[in-house]
């Protein structure tokens, strides 16, 4: 039985109530058999089968469009009550066999942003890296391993704070210095990321391959080198950051206009880079970015996480833009 509430949303999204200001970006990371501790179940890494239910339900209640019909149709004043977009952020290896195929049998558009260093060079993702500390009860080790190692430059203390949310934040400094960090700690303590078995989920990344092998109605973004906290950054790095997988996408024929903040952080010099690196589409999520000195534009954009059950999601936009 439909749900009073759900029943209600379908019939206000029928009737064409979205404002037309309003263009709802779905975020997605991975899709997962059984997600393992590793992700954040319940924040937007859903199984195959809630993947099924949540296209079907979008596909019911909004015409799925592509980031470059929308800035079409932004272009042209056009009414975009009623259209959503599906973005999928970091390009987890995952999406080839549980996304890909659902997206492309009914031709559904969908942009997958990329971290360059983990789809060109197979390294291991710091984000990934950090999880699996936790999950192995290191968090103290490593932070006194930082504090030892990288006085002054990786500000972490122990004391219980969360270890995700703590290392992206200006407060921690320099993410290179973190990775740098992780990878000297994996390497010293013997650790990889070939836990699989342990954690029922997907460490590895899209390579150049997949990509250029995607079904055409799945789109290609950047999302940097190494998805770094970009504010932490100096504008030089930031730059740095962004080229390096502007390249790569340049590289494997792909070429992208858009560009996807990491965390969707950014600051003035995030937005000079992103400029200077020829990008005019940025896509993050919280307020618009309106810029006068850079001429950047984001457009009217609520990005949204796609949890397991999209129905709840979609009650978040009713609720932003009512
Ligand atoms: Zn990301």
């Amino acid at each position: 039985m439909i749900k009073p509430f759900i029943k209600k949303l379908i019939s206000v999204v029928r009737a064409g109530k979205i404002a037309s200001a309003s263009l709802p970006v779905f975020m997605l990371h991975g899709v997962i058999p059984k997600p393992g501790p590793l992700y954040q179940r319940g924040f937007h890494n859903i199984t195959p089968n809630e993947l099924h239910q949540n296209i079907a339900f979008l596909r019911r209640n909004f015409d799925i469009i592509s980031l470059d019909d929308s800035l079409s149709l932004a272009a042209e004043d056009a009414d975009l009550s009623g259209k959503c977009i599906i973005t999928i952020d970091d390009g987890y290896a995952c999406l080839k066999e549980y996304v890909f195929p659902v997206f492309a049998a009914e031709n559904i558009p969908a942009t997958v942003f990329i971290i360059s260093s983990l789809s060109g060079d197979g390294m291991d993702f710091w984000r990934d890296q950090l999880r699996a500390i936790i999950l192995q009860n290191r968090t103290s080790h490593f932070i006194e391993f930082c504090q030892n190692r990288y006085k002054g430059k990786i500000r972490l203390q122990d004391d219980g704070m969360d270890l995700m949310k703590a290392t992206k934040s200006p407060e921690t400094g320099n993410s290179h210095n973190l990775q740098a960090a992780l990878n000297e700690y994996f390497k010293e303590n013997d650790l990889t990321m070939s836990m699989d078995d342990q954690t029922g989920c997907d460490t590895t990344f899209l390579t150049a391959e997949d990509i250029r092998n995607a079904p055409p109605c799945i789109s290609f973004g950047n999302h940097t080198h190494t998805h770094p906290f970009l504010p932490g950054l100096t504008e030089g790095d930031q730059f740095e950051e962004i080229m390096a997988c502007k390249l790569f996408l340049d590289e494997v024929g792909k070429s992208s206009p858009y560009l996807c903040l990491p965390f969707g952080a950014y600051d003035q010099a995030t937005l000079n880079a992103a400029k200077r690196a020829g990008y005019k589409n940025i896509i993050h999520y919280g307020d618009n970015v309106s810029n006068s000195t850079t001429g950047i534009m984001e457009g009217n954009i609520h990005r949204l996480k796609m949890h397991p059950r999209v129905e709840e999601t979609a009650m978040m936009i009713l609720r932003n833009v009512s």
